[in-house]
């Protein structure tokens, strides 16, 4: 899964991934820049989300 880092300022890959469930109900995937340990925060589909839980890609964390 790829998020874009503000850090380096554009898509990389995230570890540590965590699918979390904002207030409003969406999908936000948690993890840390590959390059730089910087949190990496990208909002997910229902079905994206499910999807990278599935596969093994994020964690559920909701
Ligand atoms: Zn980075």
């Amino acid at each position: 899964m790829e998020g874009r880092c503000m850090k380096c300022q554009e898509q990389k890959s995230m570890k540590d991934v965590d699918m979390t469930m904002t207030k409003r109900g969406g999908y936000m995937a948690k993890g840390k820049c590959e390059t730089c340990g910087t949190t990496v925060c990208r909002i997910c589909s229902k079905v994206n989300a499910e999807k990278a839980i599935a596969d093994g890609d994020a964690k559920k964390a909701y």
